[in-house]
């Protein structure tokens, strides 16, 4: 077979205009109708571009010269925006992202879904898209003999220092820096990842957004650190709001940030955090939902989509620390809670508790594995809600959900494309998708928050 020659050539320089934005914020622009991703490009403009790698069917290019900026572009706002990597659409005006964010969110639905028939609301985003993030994980460096902690450059594994992140809570700004520079005082050794020696490897700050409490988490390699309580002592009185320092221990090489075992090293155990009157305590290691306020978006958007009366019965799969069945159940005769992560359980019921929630139950497991067992046992659920990681549903528990038939399911997911998979196996299983509300949990990043509601036809 003859191989078919791209229309473009490595290094060679194209006048474009770019058609559309990828998720992940690139430009795609065509020539002679074969795309080239260009980082930094939006829809509408027109550019100079170099083309820098060609493969089969796609390219990727480098802005050279812009012709004719986008009216929704702008000057982005963070210093180290462009070396930093983790947001993705600073350039783009607030407004822009989320027309950007729906317009994804509508393709994927056709595309993967063949789902046309449904209304996808425009994106609900914050009045003050900044500041939002509640935890920061920073890894500790060396540089000219002090501590750097910060953020690695793209594609490397060099620390960058950083005085602030725009996305993250200001406290959390506040607590690295303190925390670092008692760190550097007291001769700690930062970790260093090629000869594994050293011992803090990364700080972690959590802020009750609600309660403005603050947790510190030193995570290191080795149990010793040297001058301990000194350090301690010192993190207790200058950095503001304390309520816990914990001391998390990860002996392996590994990319993953956290080690097995955990220590309270003064104060509490959890800071606490409210979230649509709703109490959380929350541990070093659960899993909590990074932006609050558009949270309580989310779980009251996900509750109204419920339709509950007080008379129902709801399963809540993956329901980590308990959120969004504690939501639920103000208005579920009862709530069953499914989660693989038994520390999460633990903080669930901690968290039912807190709240004077008697009408919740929660269960540790798989729920592609948990709830099938209940419905061979005679469980039945007026609605499920379902809130899984990236990866989407597993089919097992769709098929459960098509047995069990409730009459209403509810889907909340970090990711538009396996949501629109799993929404097709729903509807040819008898559900009909009604209406998609997407919301910015994650401003000037490409991601986006999505909650579906289906009925039973
Ligand atoms: N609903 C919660 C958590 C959502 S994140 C909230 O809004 O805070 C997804 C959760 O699914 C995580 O807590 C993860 O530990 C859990 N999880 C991942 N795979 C799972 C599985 N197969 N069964 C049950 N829970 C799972």
């Amino acid at each position: 077979m003859a191989k078919i020659e791209a229309p473009v050539k490595k290094n060679e320089y194209y006048d474009v205009v770019f058609e559309d934005l990828t998720h992940d914020g690139a430009g795609v622009a065509k020539v002679d109708g074969f795309p080239i991703f260009v980082a930094n490009g939006l829809p509408e403009e027109r550019a100079k571009i170099k083309v820098i790698k060609v493969k089969k069917g796609y390219g990727y290019g480098r802005l050279v010269e812009l012709y004719q900026p986008s009216p929704d572009r702008i000057d982005a706002p963070c210093a180290v925006y462009k070396q930093c990597g983790g947001c993705q659409l600073q350039h783009l005006s607030y407004e822009g992202q989320l027309k950007a964010k729906h317009k994804h969110v509508q393709e994927v639905m056709t595309r993967i879904g063949k789902i046309t028939n449904v209304t996808i609301h425009p994106v609900l985003g914050m009045k003050d898209p900044w500041r939002y993030r509640n935890k920061a994980q920073v890894p500790v460096g060396e540089r000219d003999g002090g501590l750097v902690a910060g953020f690695y450059q793209q594609r490397t594994h060099d620390i960058i220092d950083m005085q602030a992140c725009l996305i993250q809570q200001e406290m959390n700004d506040v607590v690295v820096q303190t925390v670092k520079n008692i760190c550097e005082a007291y001769g700690v050794e930062p970790y260093d990842e090629a000869t594994h020696r050293g011992t803090l490897r990364h700080i972690m700050a959590r802020y009750g957004a609600a309660t403005k409490e603050v947790m510190v988490v030193l995570i290191t390699r080795t149990k010793e650190l040297p001058h301990k309580k000194k350090i301690v002592q010192a993190i207790a009185e200058q950095v503001p709001n304390v309520k816990s320092i914990i001391q998390n221990i990860n002996p392996k090489r590994t990319n993953v940030i956290m080690g097995d075992e955990t220590n309270v090293l003064w104060g509490a155990e959890y800071i606490y955090d409210d979230i649509g009157g709703i109490q959380f305590a929350i541990s070093a290691r659960s899993f909590y939902q990074v932006n609050p306020e558009q949270t309580r978006v989310l779980y009251e958007k996900a509750l109204e989509y419920a339709q509950l009366t007080r008379e129902e019965t709801v399963i809540d799969a993956y329901c980590g620390i308990g959120t969004i069945s504690l939501f639920l159940a103000k208005k579920a005769k009862k709530v069953y809670g499914v989660e693989i992560v038994p520390e999460a359980i633990e903080d669930a019921k901690r968290n039912a508790k807190l709240n004077g929630i008697t009408n919740a139950e929660f269960a540790v497991g798989e729920a592609e594995t948990v709830i099938p067992h209940w419905y061979e046992q005679g469980v039945q659920a007026d609605c499920v809600v379902v809130d899984p990681p990236r990866k989407g549903c597993d089919e097992a528990l769709l098929q459960t959900i098509i047995a069990m038939k409730p009459k209403r399911v509810v889907y909340v997911s970090c990711n538009p494309a396996t949501l629109a998979r799993d929404l097709r196996i729903l509807e040819d299983g008898g559900y009909q998708t009604l209406e998609i509300q997407p919301v910015d949990m994650f401003p000037h990043t490409n991601h986006v928050e999505c909650v579906a509601k289906l009925t039973l036809k």
